[in-house]
């Protein structure tokens, strides 16, 4: 196995006039050199956060990243890097896209100079060569007459095309890690998919690592290797995408597989929608994060964390279901094949 990445005991809180918000707690998991990892989970599960903590990218102060964390990249600490040691990682090792274009490129820059700042930031290119490797970029994400569209602003593009000059910009400098915030859910279903094809593609050419993030796990299926399943600040289940998606045990991983549109057999079975609200997160947990929505939660679940148990040498779930003495359980209806 080789790994590029390992997050060890990942703790992220913000200090707020309210409160500590422990918005990720103890999170652990690897990323393989070339595979695709997807982060998943509802709005506020801190699965941003996490993917942001990635490159030091959220503010700290009131961001604090807690003692016992770490973060390592190709062996080195990240949370022990100079402030010049993470400019460099930054674009050019570790590069990010995010949900919405309009808002990460300048409306007041041409597409060009902007794909052309990383370059001659990171790659200490002139900047005749820089708009040079730019408008090949352009090229690479499928975006025709590229020579002529470097001048353009980001409001003569489309949304999917703004999203194409994202993944640009991200992957100008050969990053090892694209990390992939919600990165087609601003766009209509078509193009979507062109997106996520396009990204696919890319990775094979470049042996890109990437890092999903999406609440949408319809999104990931055909996407990413492996998944992570958060919930509360916490990875509640992981395994291969076959894993969560067949063999998934954890009563959250059931709710969001239930609300995943289906194009067989149990199509016309009407989409779960799960109920309630998440904990919150200035208040300490005690006991499963997930009690309070969960339709199998026993006393234990109220009191007690429940602990990691490991099904596969790939798949492990936190759920108090997997104690020996649990009743045995049914997966809901519209999951069973
Ligand atoms: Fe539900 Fe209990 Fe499992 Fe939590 S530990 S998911 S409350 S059954």
């Amino acid at each position: 196995m080789d790994n590029i990445l390992e997050v060890k005991n990942l703790g992220v809180s913000f200090h707020t006039y309210a409160g500590e918000v422990k918005a990720v707690r103890g999170v652990s998991f690897h990323l393989e050199r070339g595979e695709t990892l997807a982060l998943v989970g509802e709005s506020g599960c801190g699965k941003t956060v996490t993917a942001k903590s990635l490159m030091r990218l959220n503010p700290e102060p009131p961001g604090e990243i807690k003692e016992g964390s770490s973060i390592k990249y190709e062996g080195r600490e990240v949370l022990e890097m100079s402030k010049k040691e993470l400019k460099e990682l930054r674009g050019a090792e570790i590069s990010m896209i995010f949900q919405d274009p309009m808002t990460s490129l300048n409306p007041t820059m041409k597409i060009g100079n902007q794909i052309a700042e990383s370059l001659i930031t990171h790659m200490k290119l002139n900047k005749e060569d820089a708009l040079k490797k730019a408008t090949e970029m352009l090229k690479t994400v499928e975006i025709p007459e590229a020579e002529k569209r470097i001048k353009d602003y980001p409001h003569e593009f489309s949304g999917g095309m703004r999203q194409r000059v994202m993944i640009a910009i991200a992957l100008a400098c050969n990053p090892k890690i694209l990390i992939a915030d919600e990165p087609t859910t601003a766009l209509d279903v078509t193009i979507q998919a062109q997106v996520l094809d396009l990204l696919k593609t890319l990775q094979k050419e470049m042996n890109t690592s990437i890092i999903l993030v999406t609440h949408d796990l319809g999104v990931v299926a055909n996407f990413a290797d492996r998944i992570n399943v958060m919930y509360a600040g916490q990875i509640v289940e992981q395994g291969t995408t076959r894993e969560i998606f067949y063999k998934g045990e954890h009563p959250y991983t059931w709710a969001l597989l239930s609300s995943v549109p289906r194009l067989h057999g149990e199509s016309k079975k009407e989409l779960y929608s799960l109920p309630g609200t998440p904990p919150d997160l200035l208040l300490p947990l005690e006991g499963c994060p997930f009690a309070s929505r969960c339709n199998y939660c026993m006393q234990i679940c109220r009191e007690k964390m429940p602990p990691k148990t490991e099904l596969s040498e790939t798949h492990s779930l936190a759920c108090w279901l997997k104690h020996p003495s649990a009743p045995k359980v049914e997966k809901p209806d519209i999951l069973r094949r």
